[in-house]
This record gives structure tokens, sequence and C-alpha cells, in this order.
């Protein structure tokens, strides 16, 4: 098949990109290169299954050969990035997906959405089920990105109702791993490169607030079984949405006591203001990905940690024997 991955440069498109070109498909990988990086895809520059095209989708795009699936990836997608960017990041999401979804259409190609966990903002309901209508401040902070994505999930229903395309939209939810970029300004790449550079590992609030990691492998395997799967003949919008992440969750604290134990580093906690609108616990319910496609996450947080060091001690310049005091 011949795949368009938007956002391919990014931490979970490159990822994506990889498993696509290691199945045999085609890959054309398009990113702006405003979050994503070049260095994550220079290894399949030279494949020959591989393009790259530089991008922002913000802008229409059409491709005269014809294309199988559309996987869109493309978002700033950590606070920092997104507060730093909010207009793009409503663009990317309102005017990119809409214009993926025309390509999508124009093709008569599969569509999937990657959503967020965001769409559900500080829920009030716990576990989230994909049937929660979430509780998002619509102009704080983190609306930009909430908003964007939770326009983009009514953007895709209403091309599957208007147009019959067969979309699917995933709910991503933390996910760490390779690729991360280091000064995304999210806690798993902060706390990381703090415990390894030695320096204080910065909690926002009390870090009583909770998250749930999933590693990027798990993810990608749960991304190509929404792809594989094939909703019931006469089947509710809600069937073609699921939750991907891992169901362990832990405290934003308890996540700086794991990280400095596996990176052996003495740094100390220091605790910061908590970010306005920073949602208070979060964790997937994957019933319906377990039950449906089989799907759950195999690596633990602890093991998501550990199998993510390497990254991060190369990323820093730091050899592989030295610890992080
Ligand atoms: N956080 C923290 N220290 C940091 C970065 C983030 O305590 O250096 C907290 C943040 O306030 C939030 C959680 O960690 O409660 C996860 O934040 P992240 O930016 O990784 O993503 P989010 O899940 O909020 O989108």
């Amino acid at each position: 098949m011949r795949v368009l991955v938007t956002g391919g440069a990014g931490f979970l498109g490159s990822h994506l990109c990889d498993r696509l070109i290691a199945e045999g498909h085609e890959v054309i990988c398009l990113d702006s290169l405003l979050t994503g990086r070049a260095d994550n895809i220079a290894h399949l520059q030279r494949h020959p299954r591989f393009t790259f095209i530089q991008h922002d989708i913000t802008h229409p795009f059409f491709i005269a050969e014809r294309v199988d699936w559309v996987l869109h990836f493309a978002s700033p997608a950590s606070p920092k990035d997104y507060g730093a960017h909010p207009i793009h990041t409503l663009k990317v999401g309102a005017l990119g997906t809409y214009h993926m979804l025309g390509l999508a259409k124009a093709h008569g190609a599969k569509f999937l959405l990657a959503s967020t966990s965001e769409v559900y903002g500080d829920p009030e309901v716990h576990p989230q089920p994909e049937s929660y209508w979430g509780h998002v401040n619509p102009i704080g902070e983190r609306s930009c990105y909430d908003e964007a994505k939770r326009f983009a999930e009514a953007l895709t229903m209403a091309y599957w109702r208007q147009h019959g395309i067969d979309v699917r939209i995933i709910r991503i939810f933390n996910t760490v791993g390779p690729r991360m970029r280091i000064d995304d300004g999210r806690v798993f790449p902060n706390f990381i490169t703090q415990a390894l550079k030695g320096e204080p590992l910065t909690v926002y609030g009390d870090g009583s607030q909770t998250r749930s990691f999933c590693y990027v492998d798990d993810l990608i395997e749960g991304v190509m079984q929404v792809m594989a799967w094939t909703p019931p003949e006469g089947a509710d919008e809600l069937a073609r949405v699921f939750n991907l992440g891992n169901p362990e969750e832990v405290t934003i604290l308890e996540l700086a006591h794991l990280v400095k134990e596996v990176t052996g580093s003495r740094s100390p906690i220091v605790f910061r203001p908590l970010p306005k609108d920073d949602p208070k616990q979060r964790r997937p319910d994957i019933t319906k990905a377990k039950n449906f496609l089989g799907w759950q996450p195999r690596t633990s947080l602890r093991e998501a940690v550990e199998r993510t060091l390497p990254y991060f001690r190369h990323m820093l310049g730091l050899s592989e024997q030295k610890g992080g005091n």
C-alpha cells in the first residue's frame, strides 16, 4: 500500500513510518518540521519506498499517485509547543485535518485521525472511556490544542457521515520513548534529562496529579491494529473511536522517584507552580481496544524508562556508564 503519514518526522510519526516500511509499504511522509525533526527520519531518507516532503498541511496538498491510507499525526502536541504556537495548532487541527480528509476523499483512502486524551480535558469521569464527552475549558491555555482536536474529530465524523469516508479516530494518552524531543517541556524528557544531568527534578504543583504512560512500540502496535480492524456493518460513530494508552496510572511525584531510582540519580526533587488547567487525573479505559482488537500495552512504566534511557544519554552526549549524580 501507499501510505501518507502527516507529522511523519515527529516522535510518533517517525516510529509509524519505520513500522510501515518494515511491513513492506510505500510511505510518503509530510512534515513542516515545526516540532518534528529531520533526524528522526534520517535513517529512512535513502530507502526506495520512503519519500519525505516538507510541507505545512495548513496549506492544501495534492498528490497524483493513488494513496491507500492517510494517517494524520501532524500537530504540536506538548503543552510547551502548542502554548508557543496556539494559532498554528488550531490551524493544523482545523485546516490541516480538512485538507487531509479532502485528500482521503479524492483517493478513496482510509483515514486515521490521531486525536488525544486532551479531548477529555480535566476529566470528571475516571478512568476515561470513549463514550465520555469531556470537560474542557474552551478559552483556557490548553484550548488551542483540545478544541483543535475536538473540531478535528467532528470534521472526521462529518466526512464519514456525508461522504462515507472510512475513518477511524484514536485518542492517544501520554506516550513515551526514544525520539521525544529532550526540550519539548513534557514531564518524561524533563525528569530524565534532569536526573541524568544531576539537576533538580521539577515537579509542578504537589505532584499528586496523575498520568498513565504508554511505551511507543505498544502505541504503534495499537495504531496498526486499529487500521486492520473493520467496524461491524451499521455500527454507530463510537465504534470508530479507540482510546490507546497504558492504564498503569502514577502520580507525577511517583514518576519523579521512579526516574531517580532507575537512573541512580541523586538529584533533589523541587516543587514548582502548577500550570493553569493542568488535568488532575488521566487514565485510559482501554476495555474497547482489548475487546475489539485484542490489544493492550505490554511494557511497564519502569521498562519504558529503562528502554528510553540510552536515547536520552546519547542526546545529552553522556556515555552509557555515567550515572546522573
Ligand atoms: N510536569 C511536572 N514537571 C515538569 C513537566 C511537567 O511536574 O517538568 C507535570 C505537568 O504539570 C502535568 C504532568 O507533569 O501535570 C504531565 O505534563 P506533560 O507536559 O508531560 O503533559 P500533559 O499530560 O499535561 O499533556
